[in-house]
């Protein structure tokens, strides 16, 4: 039997950054809403949608990797549904894929309040797109794996060595989130298992105005993201799919900043 939840609240994701990317569903959660609780890395012009009325707070932080402690958060959202508003989770990308979304909802359930979510279109689609190339080509990659390169403190993370390993074998497209911070230790495990002239993408900011890429190999890819200094943040997608991004198509020589 399904537990029953007097309360409901919305986890909305917001997108990558544009706010033509935004779902006509996470619109109308947004309109509706009377508090919302908004991510960094979520584009303010998203809040448009938001009733003058609403309240809006601003929580975590840049790059998703600290974070406002998450039980700070929880209370915020728990007390405003408690209050009887109507209360919106603002998070970047999709709210399921890294940033918390799951440990929230459990917090939340905890609490006895239900949780609707609105899918949004993840970064990690939307950088390699940006660029015109595809995750996933039946010549280049038969999957897509989503990995973070932050994991949580005390956890000894992804086994990279291992994961490239399998990438090579099983021809998959790695994309990985919140990589920049940690670029030596993931591409040196990389490396171990995948060629060093693997293609690889760096798409800083995917989506919005300010978006800056590199196109690259593994063997080159600390160099070219310090002397590119792309920051968080970003997304890294290591794999042959990369060759489909145009200006790759376009100078297929050699790997270099695209334009
Ligand atoms: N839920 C989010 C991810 C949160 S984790 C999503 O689905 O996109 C935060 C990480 O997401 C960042 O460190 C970065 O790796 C990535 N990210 C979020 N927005 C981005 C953007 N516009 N461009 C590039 N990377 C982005």
């Amino acid at each position: 039997m399904s537990p029953h939840f007097a309360y409901r609240c919305t986890l909305v994701g917001a997108g990558p950054g544009d706010p033509e990317l935004l779902t006509l569903k996470a619109v109308k959660a947004i309109a509706s809403a009377t508090v919302l609780l908004v991510d960094d890395l979520v584009n303010d012009a998203v809040l448009s949608h938001a009733s003058p009325t609403a309240r809006i707070v601003h929580v975590g932080k840049r790059g998703g990797c600290q974070s406002t402690p998450q039980g700070f958060i929880d209370k915020l959202m728990i007390n405003a549904v408690h209050e009887g508003e109507r209360v919106v989770r603002l998070k970047g990308g999709d709210p399921f894929i890294f940033g918390r979304g799951g440990e929230e909802v459990e917090h939340l359930r905890q609490a006895g309040i239900d949780v609707d979510v609105v899918n949004g279109i993840t970064s990690g689609l939307a950088g390699l797109s940006s660029l015109g190339a595809p995750l996933t080509h039946r010549e280049h990659a038969h999957g897509v794996v989503f990995v973070t390169g932050h994991a949580k403190p005390g956890d000894s993370g992804t086994d990279w060595p291992q994961l490239a390993a399998t990438a090579r074998q099983a021809k998959l497209t790695l994309v990985i989130y919140m990589g920049v911070s940690s670029l030596e230790h993931i591409g040196q495990g990389l490396l171990s298992g995948l060629p060093a002239q693997t293609p690889v993408a760096v798409v800083q900011n995917a989506s919005l105005p300010t978006q800056r890429e590199a196109l690259t190999t593994l063997g080159e890819l600390v160099h070219t993201v310090q002397r590119e200094q792309l920051e968080s943040p970003s997304i890294i997608v290591v794999g042959d799919v990369v060759q489909g991004a145009r200006a790759w198509t376009a100078q297929p020589q050699t790997a270099q900043k695209a334009a």
